[in-house]
């Protein structure tokens, strides 16, 4: 009797990530840092929607967006990025009526307008979103980075 061939399982390949991919990454990553560690230099690390306070290096203590991160022209900008909770940022999808009275009070009224209005001109197809090249990505990065070593240094 001839005994079956064990079914070849197929290997799943892992798809290595593209170099865009990974620039962004490591974009991102930079500016999270700098965010977080900017509330922490000014001693205030409560969430910007609920008010409670994070603590900084936990998932709880989150660089959270207030125009989606889809929309590149906002990703890194500085009065979009603010602390946020993990219930707020995630469970809550950024708690957006929060978050807009925040940006209000903070940046005033013409950055919220400002920001509101791109995310509706987007949502109606008014305009379309420019995502940041490779060399672009590297720049931002190396700014943050150079942005953390400031803040370290304080
Ligand atoms: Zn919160």
């Amino acid at each position: 009797m001839q005994v079956p061939k064990p079914i070849k399982k197929e290997k799943k390949k892992k798809r290595k990530a593209s170099e865009y991919t990974i620039a962004l990454q490591n974009a991102d990553a930079n500016f999270s840092l700098f965010i977080r560690l900017r509330a922490k230099t000014e001693n205030n690390l409560r969430c910007v929607t609920c008010n409670n306070l994070t603590e900084f290096g936990t998932s709880n203590c989150q660089a959270g967006h207030y125009v989606s991160r889809k929309l590149h022209k906002y990703r890194f900008d500085e009065r979009n990025v603010n602390i946020q909770c993990y219930a707020c940022n995630i469970a809550n999808y950024g708690a957006l009526i929060s978050y807009a009275d925040f940006i209000k009070r903070k940046y005033g009224k013409e950055t919220l307008e400002e920001l509101d209005n791109y995310y509706k001109d987007w949502r109606h197809g008014k305009i379309i979103a420019k995502r940041y090249n490779i060399e672009e990505l590297k720049s931002i990065e190396l700014k943050y980075d150079n942005k953390i070593k400031e803040l370290k240094n304080d």
